[in-house]
């Protein structure tokens, strides 16, 4: 059933940063809308265990924390729709909004955290061993990793950066790239090269990740990486217990374009030190515009500063309007 409804704040996405501005918008009076998006809950509701969200002696799944924030947002007044916003009109005040079933709705401010996805191999064993030895975040699975030998895939400031992180933690870190040189920053590269856990291997693809099923052996789960030199031919096997793709994240922003500043690789760019967009009024929240920390904790403490920041432009926004209305 199709509605035309207007809100104060329409916030459009449903990760952390999504739920986490809900509850403060809902919090002060100001009745959000959600709109919850294609995947619910976003990239935590295809994880498993949870060990580095605050306030959670013991790990939790990932889904479940979703469905947690999701009620918690509701629990206080935020109205939650299963839909899809499919345009949005930054130019009319209030702001309009279209959705897949035809309902729209109008709003003084809007709250983006559409979020951001991680871009896999597309390999049919990287998608059989996600969450069984292969993961795309090592600040968030490397812990479960410790003492053991794992590879990063890719070569920009993510892949090192992982790499780094987990020659802390793991025995043995291989870093696959398919090219001979780095796009990561100079003074990372040398880290990289200066560090004694880490192997580099050049000029290689991964053409399989190898392990064993579930149902098929004891201890199901990654045990080995096979590569192949695109210049040699040569194919190399690596014994491995975890495979860590950092290969780039695409910003879920397509709806945006020419409509709000973006980056060159699509985020939407924001005011120093605050979630503001180049539109008044227009907010952006986790990983949609955050390309470095990529953490849930750090979308929620965003999806926060957009909903105080959205308060105070409704507040302006109350008090402009009603000293026209005194003028009058
Ligand atoms: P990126 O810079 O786009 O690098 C992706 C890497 O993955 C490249 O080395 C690329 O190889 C490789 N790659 C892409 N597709 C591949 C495939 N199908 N198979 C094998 N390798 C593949 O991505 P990122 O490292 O995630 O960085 C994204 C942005 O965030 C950048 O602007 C980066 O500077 C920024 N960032 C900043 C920080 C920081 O400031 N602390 C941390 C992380 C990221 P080629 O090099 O051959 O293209």
């Amino acid at each position: 059933m199709s509605e035309k409804l207007h809100t104060k704040v329409l916030i459009i996405g449903s990760g952390p940063a999504g739920y986490t501005a809900a509850v403060y918008a809902a919090r002060s009076n100001l009745s959000p809308i959600l709109v919850l998006g294609l995947q619910p809950g976003g990239q935590l509701t295809i994880t498993t265990e949870v060990e580095n969200y605050p306030g959670f002696a013991d790990p939790i799944q990932g889904p479940w924390l979703m469905e947690q924030m999701k009620a918690q947002a509701e629990n206080v007044g935020t109205k939650t729709m299963h839909d899809i916003v499919t345009d949005v009109d930054f130019n009319s005040k209030p702001f309009k909004a279209k959705l897949d079933s035809g309902s729209e709705i109008t709003a003084d401010t809007i709250i983006i955290s559409t979020g951001a996805k991680a871009r896999w191999l597309g390999l049919p064993s990287e998608e059989k061993f996600q969450n069984m030895g292969v993961s795309a975040c090592a600040t968030c699975d490397g812990f479960f990793f410790r003492n053991k030998r794992v590879a990063v895939i890719g070569g920009g400031n993510s892949a090192v950066e992982e790499a780094l992180f987990l020659a802390n933690l793991c025995e043995k870190v291989t870093l696959v790239h398919r090219r001979d040189e780095l796009r990561a920053e100079k003074i990372m590269q040398q880290r990289l090269f200066d560090n004694p856990k880490i192997e580099i291997l050049w000029d290689n693809e991964v053409e399989e990740i190898l392990g064993v099923e579930v149902g098929q052996g004891d201890n199901p789960g990654v045990t080995g990486l096979r590569t192949k030199n695109n210049k040699t031919g040569d194919i190399t096997e690596t014994d491995l217990e975890g495979v860590f793709v950092a290969i780039g994240h695409d910003p879920a922003t397509s709806l945006f374009k020419d409509k709000l500043e973006m980056d060159a690789e699509g985020y939407l760019i924001t005011a120093p030190d605050s979630t503001a967009t180049n539109i008044p009024g227009v907010y952006a929240a986790g990983d949609v515009k955050d390309k470095i920390y990529r953490q849930a904790v750090t979308a929620a403490g965003m999806g926060c500063m957009a909903a105080l920041e959205a308060d105070k432009y409704i507040a302006n926004l109350e008090a402009n309007n009603q000293q026209n209305e005194a003028a009058e």
